[in-house]
């Protein structure tokens, strides 16, 4: 013997309710307990979409109502066997489409279960191209033509696919590309978004189809554009062009663009310093001179101050790469080498014995004579 049930209790209605009541319980209390609405007590509200379903049964039915107002309960087996509830004896799955369509448009997207369909989100349209650039250009700043091919809707069928005067709207998913259809999933019925059968996901139907894009809707398109690259960009920077990725059914996505730095060759970036290397006499080093660099093709005139040391650094305020972000610019590094001479004409041996001679050092410059 099972216990008996309060089928009126569960549903919230009177032992008076009218068949029109008792649907009406039915679909509030199904819509508040449906798993899917309950995704954090979904196993609770499994018991309890199951409590209501099995009282909405038997209190929906004229027959099954007075066998249970008598004697308090229901077979559903037949026979002698006293069964309980299963979703086998549930013969109101028809109810549940509408009480679908209410939960799922109340949720939104994230309520149901979303099947591939053809639609593509916006981020599919994305598309993502490379430019390199030289150093020089990085230093200046630049402006550079880019072409590329890009994906969008048929001019002539305007991403339909069809032309010609029986192109209508689709019956089966008024236009949508999507259809929704009810799945059994265990003992539930489970709401799907496919894309539509009728259409193909197109959205509209007819019987011939486009003769531009043989029926794909979509047009591959040359696109240049004209691109503004700030002075100061370092390798590796994305810049982003909004609204010119792909395009389908008016939606556009955005065109990403990887900035690659070249190396140059005697030019060397640290974070925002512009690093050359200079090479410089002994003598040059020792008195100081003025000295031309060739800075991407400008003539530069660098002071280096008398005392100067082999790998010592001279600094040139302000003559780096620009900041991207905010004002200012890096410095010029230059590193100093000094050159020793490999050979000497006898002149200059002579003049560097006499230098020796006035350097307080310990040992000779020239070795054991
Ligand atoms: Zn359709
Ligand atoms: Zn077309």
């Amino acid at each position: 013997m099972t216990l008996a049930k309060d089928y009126y209790g569960t549903l919230g209605v009177p032992k008076t309710a009218s068949q029109e009541e008792i649907k009406k319980a039915f679909r509030t209390m199904a819509k508040k307990w449906h798993p899917d609405a309950n995704p954090e007590n979904r196993e609770a509200a499994e018991a309890k979409f199951k409590d209501i379903s099995e009282a909405y049964e038997v209190l929906s039915d004229e027959n099954k109502r007075r066998v249970y107002d008598q004697t308090g309960q229901v077979n559903f087996g037949g026979g002698s066997n006293q069964q309980g509830f299963n979703w086998d004896n549930f013969s109101h799955f028809g109810d549940f489409n509408d009480i679908f369509d209410d939960l799922f448009r109340n949720f939104g997207g994230g309520g149901f279960r979303q099947q591939t369909g053809n639609q593509r989100t916006s981020r599919q349209l994305d598309l993502s191209l490379n430019l390199s650039i030289s150093m020089a250009e990085s230093y200046k700043g630049t402006r550079k033509e880019i072409k590329y091919k890009r994906t969008v809707d048929c001019t002539n069928c305007h991403g339909k696919g069809l032309e010609g005067n029986d192109v209508r709207t689709c019956p089966t998913c008024n236009g949508t590309g999507q259809e929704r259809v009810v799945q059994q999933a265990g003992p539930f019925r489970m709401m799907n978004v496919i894309s539509c059968r009728t259409c193909q996901g197109r959205g509209y139907t007819g019987s011939t189809k486009c003769h531009v894009c043989h029926g794909t809707g979509k047009q591959s398109e040359v696109q240049s554009k004209s691109i503004d690259i700030p002075a100061g960009i370092a390798d590796n920077t994305q810049f982003v062009i909004r609204g010119f990725g792909d395009t389908e059914g008016g939606e556009s996505g955005d065109l990403y663009i990887l900035v690659n730095v070249r190396d140059e060759r005697g030019y060397k970036r640290l974070n925002n310093d512009l690093v050359i290397e200079k090479e410089i006499s002994f003598p040059e080093a020792a008195m100081g001179a003025e000295l031309e660099a060739d800075i991407f093709g400008e003539t530069l005139t660098l002071k280096v101050p008398a005392g100067t040391q082999p790998g010592e650094v001279v600094k040139v305020k302000g003559m780096g790469f620009p900041h991207t972000r905010g004002v200012g610019k890096g410095d010029l590094l230059v590193r100093v080498k000094v050159v020793v001479p490999k050979k000497l004409s006898p002149t200059q041996k002579e003049l560097l014995e006499k230098f020796s001679q006035e350097t307080p050092t310990k040992h000779s410059w020239f070795g054991k004579k």
